[in-house]
């Protein structure tokens, strides 16, 4: 197990600057998620940590060591693909021995020769690993006789015969329907949890990094917006790129004006509470944009402002009611089926402890 450290990364190729001055500290352990749309260069990071790409500026490190210059066949990284692909005339056991047949490990302890493993040692290794994935029932089976979830585990299993030091998986459940990905995410956790070696994951699934990581590093255009638990980054992102990337459907955003009394948000149809706690409240007549949650805000009889209901769908479970106000379009979330029709006024309130405030300008949040 180690630690992984990024010091004033970058990567350009040619104009493209794929990862722009990356620091980002992932403990010994963690499970880490690096979370972002496609092309906001989270891949790029992750190829790095595996010795897949060189680094343009500054310092990667794996453990206490620099691995900038380091071999990737020194660097006792797993990785687990999106395509997994298995080798189909190989039994279970021989696709888990695969990697130690071909790749030579530092089997007598760190910095000591690389050496293959010899029969025996592959043999304990893959037992391990078909145990800790729960695939010692299939291992004298093809992949053609497995279930998708099966395959999936036995791919774990061939990045976990190794013993790396960190596991990098790279949207490892991209291509398993959604019943699948629901219980392999809980037993990806539940095998982080057992062998507790660091994970670096990448994936634009915000549902996969809210649900699985200790901490998530939200990125966009080659840049770090925010690294937090998946609590800090739903509860206080650092904007609005933050605040819209997670959580669906995402946060409501909209432009509004502090009050003449600056103790309240003007919107169109009404007013919101300044956010409980705020430190610095701007002063009055500032324009801001408003973040507020379609779980968090409530039809109520007399609520702090009006909006006019354009559409109602119902998901089964909860209600999503689009609503205008002014020009924006915001959505509210409510439980259960409703009978509010489009067309009609409704009336909205939301609490103080669940308002954000963010600069137009800067798109920053306003504490
Ligand atoms: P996706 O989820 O689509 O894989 P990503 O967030 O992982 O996206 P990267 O693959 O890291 O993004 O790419 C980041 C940026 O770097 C993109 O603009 C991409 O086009 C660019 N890029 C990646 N590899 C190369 C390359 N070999 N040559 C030139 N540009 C590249």
């Amino acid at each position: 197990m180690a630690s992984v450290t990024f010091d004033d990364v970058s990567k350009r190729y040619g104009e493209v600057t794929a990862v722009d001055d990356l620091d980002l500290a992932i403990a010994d352990g963690e499970f880490m998620v690096l979370l972002g749309p496609s092309g906001c260069g989270k891949t790029t990071a992750l190829r790095m940590i595996a010795g897949l790409e060189d680094i343009t500026e500054g310092k990667l490190s794996i453990g206490d060591e620099i691995v900038n210059d380091v071999d990737p066949s020194r660097r006792d990284i797993s990785m687990v693909f999106q395509s997994y692909a298995l080798y189909p005339h190989m039994t279970v056991q021989r696709n888990i021995e695969s990697p130690l047949l071909v790749r030579k490990y530092e089997v007598d302890g760190p910095g000591t020769a690389l050496r293959k493993l010899s029969a025996s040692e592959r043999a304990e290794r893959v037992a391990e690993a078909a145990r800790v994935l729960d695939l010692e029932p299939y291992l004298k089976r093809k992949p053609a006789a497995l279930s998708g979830g099966q395959r999936q585990r036995v791919a774990l299993a061939r990045a976990f015969v190794g013993r790396p030091k960190v596991f990098l998986m790279d949207e490892p459940l991209s291509n398993l329907d959604a019943k699948l990905r629901a219980q392999t995410r809980i037993e990806l956790v539940e095998l982080h949890a057992r062998v507790g070696t660091t994970v670096v994951y990448v994936t634009h699934d915000q549902v996969e990094a809210m649900t699985m990581a200790t901490r998530v590093a939200v990125m966009s255009m080659g840049k770090l917006q925010q690294v937090g638990t998946p609590q800090d980054v739903y509860a206080r992102p650092v904007n609005t790129f933050v605040a819209q990337f997670i959580g669906t459907p995402p946060m409501n955003c909209f432009p509004g004006t502090i009050s003449a009394s600056g103790t309240e948000v003007d919107i169109e149809g009404g007013t919101l509470p300044l956010p409980a706690g705020i430190q610095s409240p701007p002063p009055a007549g500032t324009a801001v944009t408003v973040g507020v949650r379609p779980e968090h805000l409530r039809t109520a009889d007399a609520g702090s402002f009006g909006v006019v209901v354009r559409a109602v769908e119902w998901l089964g479970h909860e209600c999503l009611i689009s609503a205008s106000v002014g020009d924006a379009t915001l959505v509210v979330r409510e439980v259960g089926m409703s009978s509010i029709q489009p067309g009609s006024a409704l009336q909205l309130a939301v609490d103080a402890s669940d308002v954000h405030l963010f600069d137009p300008n800067t798109t920053a949040r306003i504490d």
